[in-house]
């Protein structure tokens, strides 16, 4: 498979690796949207969030969690975003799930997404069908 998260797992590609564990590596993002800005994902492939084993989120999940709080310690961040691009259409441009820890700091400016209202119902429909779909 050509995969380049997988090479970089399996070493044939170079990264700077700043945790592994059995299932987890975690390594800094080539383009960063500040220094620091790290990549989580789980050792065996999978393309994304709706088709990574449960275990296997967990792990990366915990990861996230422990990185978050030393990427804020390490680049003495005033926040942290933690974000997952699932799908082309989501943004999703390597298709090796990864879950990204990027130091945010007062000022800087980005914006993710703008936020709409909802229309009348619009909300509890949208409420029963997720529930319908768990
Ligand atoms: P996506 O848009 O798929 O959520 O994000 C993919 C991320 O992978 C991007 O932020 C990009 O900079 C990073 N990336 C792509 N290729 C490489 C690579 O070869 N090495 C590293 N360390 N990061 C990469
Ligand atoms: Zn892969």
């Amino acid at each position: 498979m050509d995969c380049i998260f997988c090479k970089i797992v399996a070493g044939e590609l170079p990264s700077h690796k700043v945790y592994e564990n059995e299932r987890v590596l975690a390594f800094l993002d080539i383009h960063p949207v500040h220094p620091g800005h790290t990549l989580v994902i789980p050792k065996v492939h999978a393309r994304n969030l709706l088709e990574i084993a449960a275990e296997d989120w967990a792990a990366v999940a915990e990861a996230a969690r422990m990185l978050a709080i030393a990427v804020e310690k390490a680049t003495d961040a005033d926040g942290m975003n933690i974000m997952m691009n699932n799908r082309a259409h989501a943004g999703q441009v390597v298709d090796h799930a990864h879950v990204h820890v990027i130091p945010r700091f007062k000022g800087d400016g980005l914006r993710q997404w703008s936020p709409r209202s909802y229309k009348e119902n619009e909300a509890a429909e949208i409420e029963a069908k997720i529930r319908e779909a768990l």
